[in-house]
C-alpha cells in the first residue's frame, strides 16, 4: 500500500493538467497488459486520460482486451512512443521492478524521464522510483490495481472494462488462482471483479482457448524429450530456434510449457531453455515448488530474477553449454 501521505500526493498528480503515461515490461504478459489496461479505464472513470507504452508487441490472445488495440508499442511506433514518455508529467511503472526490465529502448527513456514515477508492482527487490507500491506476496499486479483504486476510494467506479482487464491479469499470473500466493483476498476481488461484469468463461475461451494446431505439435516435441536430473527433482525442457521456424512461432506459443516440467510428481524445478529467434542468447524460464527460491538462483547464475516460485534468465551460450551449465550450478544447490 501506499501511505496515507503518498495517496493524498498521488491524488493531487492525477488532474487532467498531466500527462500520464503506463509502462509495463519487455514482452508483456497477461498481468502486464491487464493491469495496464486496467488503470487506464480506472482513469478514464476518473475522467482522466492516459497512454499505455509496451516495449515490444505481445501475444494475439491478450488483444481481446478493452482498447488493447491502442496500445502503443514502442518497437512500432519510437518517435509517438518516445515523445509521450519524454512529454509525461506522471508515469505509472507496472508489473516491473526495473527500468532495464522495460527494455533497451525504453528503458533509459524512462530513465531520462522528467515525470513523476509511481512503481506498483509484486517482483523482489523493486529499484527506487518517486513512489513505490511494492509487496511480493501478491501474486498479479493487477490485484495491486484494484487495491490502489480502494485506497483513493473509488471502488465505486469499477465497470465492465476494468473489471475484464483486472480479472485477465489476475488469472494469468496466479496459473488460473492456482499459484501459492493465491488469497481469500484475491478471490473476494476476483468475486468483485465478476460482480462488476467479468464473465470468467469469456476470458477464459479468449485468453487460453487459442491454440493453433502447430503450438499443439510445438508442445508435443518438447514434451516428447523432456529430462529430468538430480533424482527427479529438475524437470528440463528446450527449444531451438530451427525448431521454433519449423512450427511457425507465434508471440506467446511457448507460454506456459515451462509448467508442464513442474507437474511431474516430485519435480522441485523446472527450466526451460529457447534459443532467441534473432540474437545470440538463451532465453530461460524457471518455476519451481514450496520454498525453492528460482529468483535467487536465476539472480546468481543466469542474469536474472523475478519470482520466488517463477523467474526468467538470459544466458550468452548456446543451449548445448547453457544446458551443462545449469546442470552443473544444480548440483551446488540444495534442492
Ligand atoms: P517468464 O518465465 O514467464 O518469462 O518470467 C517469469 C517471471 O520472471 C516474470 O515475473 C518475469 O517478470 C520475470 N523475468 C523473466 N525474465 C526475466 C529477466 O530476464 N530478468 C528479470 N529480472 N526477471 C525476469
Ligand atoms: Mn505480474
Amino acid at each position: 500500500m501506499f501511505t496515507s501521505s503518498e495517496i493524498s500526493e498521488i491524488q493531487k498528480l492525477l488532474t487532467p493538467r498531466h500527462k500520464i503515461v503506463i509502462i509495463t515490461h519487455y514482452n508483456p504478459d497477461g498481468d502486464a497488459v491487464g493491469s495496464s489496461l486496467g488503470l487506464k479505464h480506472f482513469l478514464k472513470q476518473m475522467g482522466l486520460e492516459a497512454d499505455v507504452i509496451v516495449p515490444n508487441d505481445f501475444p494475439k490472445f491478450l488483444k481481446w482486451m478493452p482498447e488493447a488495440k491502442q496500445i502503443i508499442i514502442a518497437d512500432y511506433k519510437r518517435k509517438q512512443a518516445g515523445e509521450a514518455i519524454y512529454n509525461a508529467d506522471v508515469i505509472f511503472v507496472l508489473d516491473f521492478n526495473a527500468s532495464h526490465r522495460s527494455g533497451n529502448l525504453v528503458g533509459p527513456w524512462l530513465e531520462k524521464a522528467r515525470a513523476k514515477k509511481i512503481l506498483i508492482d509484486h517482483h523482489q527487490q523493486p529499484d527506487a522510483f518517486d513512489y513505490v507500491y511494492s509487496d511480493v506476496t501478491v501474486p498479479a499486479t493487477s490485484q495491486m490495481i484494484y487495491h490502489f483504486i480502494q485506497e483513493l476510494n473509488e471502488e465505486n467506479l469499477v465497470n465492465k472494462d476494468i473489471a475484464e482487464c483486472l480479472y485477465t491479469g489476475i488469472m494469468t499470473d496466479t496459473g488460473g488462482f492456482r499459484f501459492r500466493s493465491t488469497s481469500a483476498t484475491t478471490h473476494r476481488i476476483v468475486a468483485n471483479l465478476i460482480e462488476k461484469g467479468a464473465d470468467p468463461a469469456m476470458i477464459t475461451s479468449n485468453t487460453w482457448d487459442t491454440n493453433t494446431v502447430s503450438r499443439l505439435h510445438l508442445l508435443a516435441l518438447i514434451l516428447s524429450r523432456i529430462e529430468v536430473v538430480k533424482d527427479g527433482k529438475v524437470a528440463i525442457l528446450w527449444l531451438k530456434r530451427e525448431e521454433l521456424k519449423e512450427f511457425g512461432f507465434q508471440k506467446g506459443d511457448t507460454e506456459g510449457f515451462v509448467n508442464y516440467g513442474l507437474s511431474i510428481m516430485g519435480t522441485q524445478v523446472a527450466a526451460f531453455f529457447m534459443e532467441d529467434l534473432y540474437d545470440d542468447f538463451i532465453k530461460i524460464s524457471f518455476r519451481s515448488k514450496e520454498d525453492v527460491d528460482v529468483n535467487q538462483f536465476s539472480r546468481k547464475y543466469f542474469n536474472g530474477g523475478g519470482h520466488i516460485n517463477a523467474a526468467g534468465g538470459k544466458y550468452m551460450k548456446t543451449i548445448e553449454e547453457t544446458i551443462v551449465d545449469f546442470k552443473e550450478k544444480i548440483e551446488q544447490e540444495d534442492f
